[in-house]
Formats: C-alpha cells, structure tokens, sequence
C-alpha cells in the first residue's frame, strides 16, 4: 500500500481515470501487438466502446497503426493494431568517461542511426559540441518529429537542481547537462545515472516475465554503478543519490577510491580494479619486466588466451563483485540482478566464481536470477531511450 503524499497528489476526475485507461490500453497493444480491439477489450476488462474510442485518439496522434486484416470464419474482420515505430525519434546519450555514444531510436527503440565522441574533461566545451552533434542528427532526419532526449551518465542527478552531482569518475561537479541541451535542441531532456537508465530500460524490454516487480541493474565499468526498482519504481533516495553501493567499502584496507574512501566495492570489482591488479600481479610473477599498461579489453582477451595473469586479475574482480552482489540481495532481495558491462563477455570464467561467493556469503535464502547483458546490445543506450519512453507508457502520478 503506498501512503498519499499530502504534498504531491492529484484528486481523481473522469480526466484521471480516462488517461489510466489509455496507458493500460498503449501497454496491451505494445506486449501483445498485432491485437485486435476486440481481444484488448478481453485483456483489458473494458467495454468494447471505450476501447474503441481509446483507440481512436491513438491513432489520432499516431501512437498507434492500424495494420492487416484478420480472418475470422464469419462476420466484421477484425484490423490488427500495433505500436507506430516511425511515430518520433528519442535522442539517446550516454555518457562515459572514456567516451559518449549518442543514438538516434525510433519509438520502438530501433535504433536508427549512431554517433560518438571523446568526452572532453572541460564539460561547457563537451556539452556544446555534444549539443552540435544531435542538431546534426537531428537535421540529417529532417521528416522525423523528435519526442525527447535521455542522458544516462556515470554519477547522480540532483532531484532538486537537476544537475550532476556525485561523479567522481568523470572529476565533474554540479554541472547543468539540461539547461544547454534544451536551449540548443528545443527537446525535453531526462538525465539519468547510468544504471538507473539501464534498470528502466530492462523493466521495459519486455524480456522479464510480468511478475518480475523488484529489479536491480549493476553497471560495471570505470565504475559500479545499482539502479534499483522495488515494487515496479526506480528508487532515487531523498535527494537523487539512491543506489551508491559502489561507495560501501568492502574491504576497509583495501585500495583508496576516487571518492576518497577505501575498499569501496567499485574499487575492487570494476574494471579499473582489474587493470589495476593485473600489473600487479605481473610484478610479482616476472620482477622488472616494463609493459605498457594493458586496458581492460587486453586482460579480457588476454585471459580468453589462457595468460594466468589476466585470469588472475579476473578472478581477483570476479570475488569482489560476488562480495557486492552477495550485498544486494541480502539486502534488497529482488526477482532479478541484471548486470551490465564489459566483464561480462568473461562470464564463462566470472560466472562461477560469482555465483559461489553468493552461495557462500548469502544466508537468508534471498534468490535472484543473475542475468549479465550481452555488452553488443548496447544496454547503457538502450537506457536512455528508456528514460523518454517510460514517460508516456508509465503510471500516471495520481494521490
Ligand atoms: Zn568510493
């Protein structure tokens, strides 16, 4: 049961009940489509008369299309209706310190059309020629109507301010992402933390059964990053910092953090641990021996070759993410742990060592799937396009 909150509330009125309708009905035409009203009507528990009339405004606005005729042994034939993919393109950015990757989608999150660009460290020259690039992709699809764009990025949004706070990977403080990017594009931007964007677009992608209400996403790269959704909503805190597992220290002697902490989760399980540790563990093995320092992409296809040192520096982050993850369920207890990042290409070998230190470390019988994410699908992407979609699929705000 959630509490009315006495500061934020809507009274209900035909309008209300009405718009709860319509998301319902944009929703069972989204999973089931190609449908027919007569099955949303079915679906839905409504009368074939207000289906109908839904219907008839999303179409009207383009939200929906109407498709083949079906067959049926006698009577009406039934026209099939489904989501309009070329309805509006979403502008999708996502933000690492290594590099920003943008994305024009259609709404059926198809992507269309991809850009990248360094990210530069001086973030009012960054942002202006990241505001050139999407006015170029924009002008390049002239036709197309633009419904919005999401930033997913390696920190926090502050609720209130609405900028970037909490980036300690990218060195940037209480930056205004938003306000340039409006100004320049005339779209209504969604920030995000990177792993809050990828919880979204998991919760939305349709690849989890309905029942999965309590997802959490991990996003590990320069960083860890959690998203989490409890009772099918994306928790941010009091004031945005929700979610900062990556800064619980772990191993209090362990190695100082970008945040000035030590031991932190991420400081031991991100990539960065792993290029980290590595030379380490190669001085150890052959004293003196000059290398260029190796990138994370070098230890993954180093160990794939079998080289003991890289499956050293695996397996050393591979304990130290079980130790996190062991964290998350223990205290959080969701259906499913999505995980996202490069490491995961490794998971023949991080698999197992993950999954046993959960064993051993969880004791209350808190079970969830783990499912790492394919890094070809571009899953950081495909959150940002989730950020402006859920917008207009998500529950109406009301009491
Ligand atoms: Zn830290």
């Amino acid at each position: 049961m959630r509490k009315i909150d006495l500061n934020n509330f809507r009274v209900a009125t035909s309008e209300t009940a009405r718009d709860i309708n319509r998301r319902i009905v944009l929703n069972l035409i989204r999973k089931h489509q190609p449908i027919s009203r007569a099955d949303l009507s079915r679906q839905s528990g409504l009368q074939r008369s207000t289906v109908s009339a839904i219907t008839e405004e999303l179409i009207a606005e383009r939200w929906v299309t109407e498709g083949a005729v079906g067959h049926l042994p006698r009577g009406r034939k039934p026209t099939f209706l489904h989501l309009n993919g070329e309805r509006a393109g979403i502008i999708g950015i996502n933000i690492r310190p290594t590099g920003t990757s943008l994305v024009l989608a259609a709404l059926d999150t198809r992507f269309l059309m991809q850009d990248s660009m360094p990210t530069w460290k001086n973030p009012s020259k960054f942002v202006n020629e990241l505001a050139r690039r999407v006015q170029a992709m924009m002008r390049s699809n002239p036709e197309m109507a633009y419904e919005g764009i999401g930033v997913a990025l390696p920190g926090r949004v502050d609720l209130e301010t609405n900028r970037l706070v909490f980036a300690p990977n990218l060195g940037w403080d209480k930056v205004d992402l938003k306000t340039p990017l409006e100004q320049a594009t005339g779209l209504r931007v969604e920030l995000e933390n990177a792993a809050n964007a990828c919880a979204l677009a998991e919760f939305w992608s349709g690849r989890h059964p309905e029942s999965v209400r309590h997802l959490i996403a991990v996003t590990i790269s320069e960083g860890i990053g959690v998203g989490m959704i409890l009772n099918g909503q994306i928790v941010k805190g009091s004031t945005g910092l929700a979610g900062e597992f990556g800064h619980v220290t772990l191993q209090e002697d362990g190695p100082v953090c970008t945040c000035g902490n030590r031991g932190c989760w991420e400081v031991c399980g991100s990539n960065v641990a792993a290029v980290r540790h590595y030379p380490e563990a190669v001085s150890r093995g052959r004293a003196g021996r000059p290398r260029t320092a190796p990138t994370f992409e070098d230890i993954l296809r180093l160990a794939e070759e079998g080289e003991a040192k890289a499956c050293e520096a695996l397996d050393y982050v591979a304990g130290a993410l079980g130790r996190g993850l062991a964290m998350l369920l223990t205290g959080m207890a969701p259906d499913v742990i999505v995980l996202i990042g490069e490491v995961t290409r490794a998971w023949n070998r991080v698999g197992p060592i993950v999954d046993r230190v959960i064993r051993e470390r969880v004791r209350t019988g808190a079970e969830a799937r783990i499912v790492p994410t394919d890094p070809d699908t571009q899953p950081r992407l495909r959150g940002t396009i989730a950020l402006v979609l859920q917008k207009h699929l998500g529950a109406p705000l009301i009491a």
